[in-house]
């Protein structure tokens, strides 16, 4: 399927020349959503994924319906001070502007296999910032699951090491 056709290009926003992709027009598109849920679950059908780890807001969107397909669980990475138990923290830059991350300590088992889910890839630091919070908890990511590729930010090549699926590329 065709799913840019469902995705809506604002400009300057939130900020000056940024081309927001807003993914609400697909999400309300029952069909497209789904198919595109789908497709992400059949690619983590493949990694064998033991647990989905997801980055507030638009990364629960897309990760809890692949976690609930799976019958597995989705640990949610917040903003700092939202968690309510022990947590571990991480520090990361955005592609506009700078935050930290946070993750339960027992959200992640030592040697599960994790699949990191978002919205959309653009210069990676909010995955490369949620990989380390996976790792320090022992977690292996064998796989990122986006809807949407910004290949010209070269969010890649922070991730060579991982395997990255986009179902859309800009
Ligand atoms: P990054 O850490 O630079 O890869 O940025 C990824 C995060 O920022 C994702 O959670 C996206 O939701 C959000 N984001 C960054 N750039 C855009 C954009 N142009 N349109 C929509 N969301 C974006």
């Amino acid at each position: 399927m065709d799913y840019k056709q469902y995705v809506t290009i604002v400009e300057d926003w939130p900020k000056e020349g940024i081309k927001f992709k807003d993914i609400t027009t697909l999400m309300d598109n029952g069909p497209a959503f789904k198919s595109a849920i789908d497709d992400l679950v059949e690619y983590a059908k493949k990694k064998d994924v033991d647990v989905i780890v997801g980055p507030e807001a638009r990364g629960f969107i897309v990760g809890c319906p692949i976690s609930y397909a799976l019958e597995i669980g989705f640990a949610p990475v917040r903003k700092e001070g939202k968690l309510p138990r022990d947590t571990i923290k991480v520090d990361y830059g955005l592609e506009y502007g700078t935050d930290a991350l946070t993750i339960h300590k027992d959200a992640i088992k030592p040697g599960q296999r994790v699949l990191f889910t978002d919205d959309l890839l653009a210069t990676g630091g909010t995955v490369e910032a949620t990989i380390d919070l996976v790792e320090q908890l022992g977690g292996e990511v064998v796989g990122c699951a986006f809807l949407i590729e910004l290949s010209y930010l070269n969010g890649r090549e922070k991730l060579k090491d991982y395997d990255i699926l986009s179902l859309m590329e800009y």
